[in-house]
């Protein structure tokens, strides 16, 4: 059956858009953030490794040629039979600025490298991640710029969650309201905004996930992606994790709560993902992130049974 059976995901938003899949092809645009230079704080989050965003996380290569080794790992993948479009001059895709902070530059830098990313043939949008206090005015005009131009441009916010006293703890360096600020600000634009979410952060239960979701929902926004807390080599919390400190969520009350808030989730917002796998050894704990499709399946079976996208809300 799969997920868009149940959610409106982002695929079929894309295919519906496009006529065929759209993938994303990852790009680390040499950004730095100001969560690790010194500029809001030093150490980033107590979750995050750069390193492990992407393949592309501290790569050599330029935009350009990360975008066209992207699409030969995607044509690879179609000929072991993992995709459906065997055309090739026909491949649609979105650049997708991924590592770091990637609206964190002088404009002329962001703009020159966003333009350098559109002007392959083969890239039909933009999607920009990054902090929600590192948003100006003239970096959403700009990308309500190439919206207009016909791209199909997203804004995706790292919250993770809505709780401050949260944010304080994994040293996110903002609360809420400058997320809440940034996304009406992006939206009264005209710009569409996807919020990333953690579930699993320390101290949080299922009831922040559903409050978080609620705060989200209430300011107003586009796509949502969540994930689960997995521990990477390199972060902060890899040490708590090592010292028995830090515990994780299971696979078990992970699906529970996601299929929880799909439910409370207005059938029109498109979920762009709701799990994420990571891989060894940069991935550490838990081991059920290392299998790509386990939370999927899970995922799926909790929907089959208690209902889709918006089923709590009907
Ligand atoms: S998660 Fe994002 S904001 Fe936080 S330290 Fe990593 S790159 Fe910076």
């Amino acid at each position: 059956m799969g997920l868009d059976t149940y959610i409106n995901t982002y695929g079929a938003a894309c295919k519906a858009r496009f006529g065929q899949k759209v993938k994303k092809l990852t790009i680390d645009a040499k950004f730095t953030c100001p969560n690790r230079d010194g500029t809001l704080g030093k150490g980033g989050c107590t979750f995050c490794n750069v390193s492990s965003f992407s393949h592309e996380a501290g790569t050599d290569l330029g935009i350009s040629e990360q975008i066209a080794e992207g699409k030969l790992r995607q044509r690879d993948r179609q000929a072991k039979g993992l995709g459906n479009n065997k055309d090739a001059a026909n491949d649609k895709y979105i650049a997708y600025f991924q590592a770091y902070t990637s609206t964190y530059d002088e404009f002329a830098v962001l703009k020159s490298r966003y333009d350098e990313a559109i002007k392959d043939e083969h890239i039909v949008g933009l999607a920009v991640g990054t902090r929600p206090d590192c948003v100006p005015d003239a970096v959403i005009d700009l990308l309500v710029d190439y919206q207009a131009r016909g791209l199909e441009v997203w804004l995706e916010l790292g919250l993770q969650t809505a709780n401050d006293a949260t944010l304080k703890r994994i040293n996110r360096g903002h609360g809420f309201s400058e997320y809440a600020q940034t996304v009406t600000r992006a939206r009264n634009a005209g710009l569409k905004v996807c919020g990333h979410l953690i579930l699993g952060l320390p101290g949080e239960s299922h009831q922040d996930y559903m409050q978080t979701l609620a705060k989200v929902l209430a300011v107003g926004v586009d796509g949502l992606k969540i994930h689960p807390l997995h521990i990477v080599e390199g972060s902060t919390m890899a040490k708590a994790w090592r010292s028995g400190k830090q515990e994780l969520i299971s696979l078990e009350e992970y699906a529970y709560s996601v299929g929880e808030m799909i439910r409370a989730t207005p059938p029109q917002i498109i979920y762009h993902r709701v799990s994420a796998y990571a891989q060894r050894p940069m991935m550490l704990a838990p081991d059920w992130c290392s299998r790509r499709w386990d939370a999927m399946v899970a995922i799926e079976d909790n929907l089959r049974a208690y209902g889709g996208q918006g089923a709590a809300l009907s």
